[in-house]
C-alpha cells in the first residue's frame, strides 16, 4: 500500500512528544494504547511512563522495525494489525494516547466512543480543522454533529496546535492534539439515544435551514413539539444548545415513540 494512503506523517520533534505524554496525564497505573506508533517516536516516551501499553500498527516493516526495538517484552505489547479490527472490549480500563492516521480519524473516533468498552480518555493529535469542530459551541460555525457527539461522550479540549512542518513528510494540514476525558455520567438528560443521534444528524443535514423545515417531513407536528420546549420555530440547527437537542429529542419520542 502507498504510505502517504495509510496517513504516514511521522512526528520528528522529540519535545513536541513528550509534550503530549505529559499533557496525556497518564502514569505508571494505566493501561494505554497507542494507535500507529509508526518508527516509535512516541512509544518510548509512554513505555516508560505507562503500567502497560498496547501499540498497533498496521505497517509490516514498521512494525518489525518496533519489534526489534521493543520486543514482545517488558510492559509492550505489539500489535500487527488494522486498529479498525481490534476488539477495545476485551480491555479493562484504558487510556488512548495517538498521533493517528488522518484518513481514519472520525472512524477512529467513532469506534472508540461508540463500542462499549472501558476507555477513559483519548489524547489525539488529528487534523486542527477537525479539532476545532470537535471542541466548537453552538453559534460558531463549526459545530455541529462531530461536536455534539464527541461533548456527549466527554469533555473536550485542545491542548495546544503542531504545524505541518512538525512532520516528515510534511501533511497539507496543521495539526492539532485534543483530549477528550469521558464523563461519569452523561451531561445532559436523553430518554431515547438513537432518537438523540437521529434528530442531531438530520438536523444538521440542513445546516442552513430552519429545523422546523428540515423535521417536518418526518414528524408533521414538528412546529407545536418545538413550541411545548420554547424552541423558536425559525431556530437553525447551530444555533441549539446539547441541552435544546436532547429536550427536542425527548419530547418527540413522547410523542411519537
Ligand atoms: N505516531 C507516529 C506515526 C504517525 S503516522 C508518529 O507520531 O510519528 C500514522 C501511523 O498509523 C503510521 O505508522 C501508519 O502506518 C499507521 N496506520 C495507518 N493506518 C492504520 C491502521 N488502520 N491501523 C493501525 N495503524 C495504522
Amino acid at each position: 500500500m502507498k504510505r502517504s494512503r495509510i496517513g504516514q506523517n511521522f512526528l520528528f520533534d522529540p519535545l513536541i512528544a513528550s509534550r503530549i505524554v505529559e499533557q496525556s496525564g497518564i502514569n505508571r497505573d494505566d493501561t494505554v494504547v497507542e494507535i500507529g506508533p509508526g518508527h516509535g517516536m512516541m512509544t518510548r516516551l509512554l513505555a516508560e511512563r505507562s503500567g502497560d501499553l498496547i501499540a498497533i500498527e498496521l505497517d509490516r516493516k514498521l512494525f518489525a522495525g518496533l519489534r526489534k526495538e521493543f520486543g514482545n517484552s517488558g510492559n509492550v505489547t505489539l500489535l500487527n494489525m488494522d486498529v479498525m479490527k481490534y476488539d477495545f472490549g476485551q480491555l479493562g480500563p484504558f487510556k488512548v494516547v495517538a498521533n493517528i492516521p488522518y484518513y481514519i480519524t472520525t472512524p477512529i473516533m467513532f469506534k472508540l466512543i461508540e463500542g462499549e468498552n472501558n476507555l477513559r480518555s483519548m489524547t489525539l493529535t488529528i487534523q486542527k480543522e477537525v479539532a476545532e469542530r470537535i471542541v466548537a459551541n453552538p453559534g460558531n460555525k463549526q459545530y455541529g454533529v462531530l461536536s455534539l457527539m464527541v461533548q456527549f461522550y466527554g469533555k473536550a479540549g485542545i491542548l495546544f496546535t503542531i504545524p505541518a512542518g512538525a512532520f516528515k513528510p510534511r501533511p497539507k494540514v496543521d495539526s492539532a492534539v485534543i483530549k477528550v476525558e469521558r464523563h461519569s455520567k452523561p451531561p445532559v438528560d436523553v430518554h431515547d439515544r438513537k432518537l438523540f443521534d437521529k434528530i442531531i444528524k438530520k438536523s444538521f443535514a440542513g445546516r442552513r435551514k430552519m429545523i422546523s423545515n428540515t423535521l417536518k417531513t418526518l414528524y408533521p407536528d414538528i412546529k407545536s413539539i418545538m413550541d411545548e420546549i420554547n424552541i423558536a420555530a425559525t431556530r437553525r440547527p447551530e444555533t441549539l444548545s446539547m441541552e435544546e437537542f436532547a429536550n427536542l429529542a425527548n419530547k418527540i419520542s413522547e410523542q411519537h415513540g
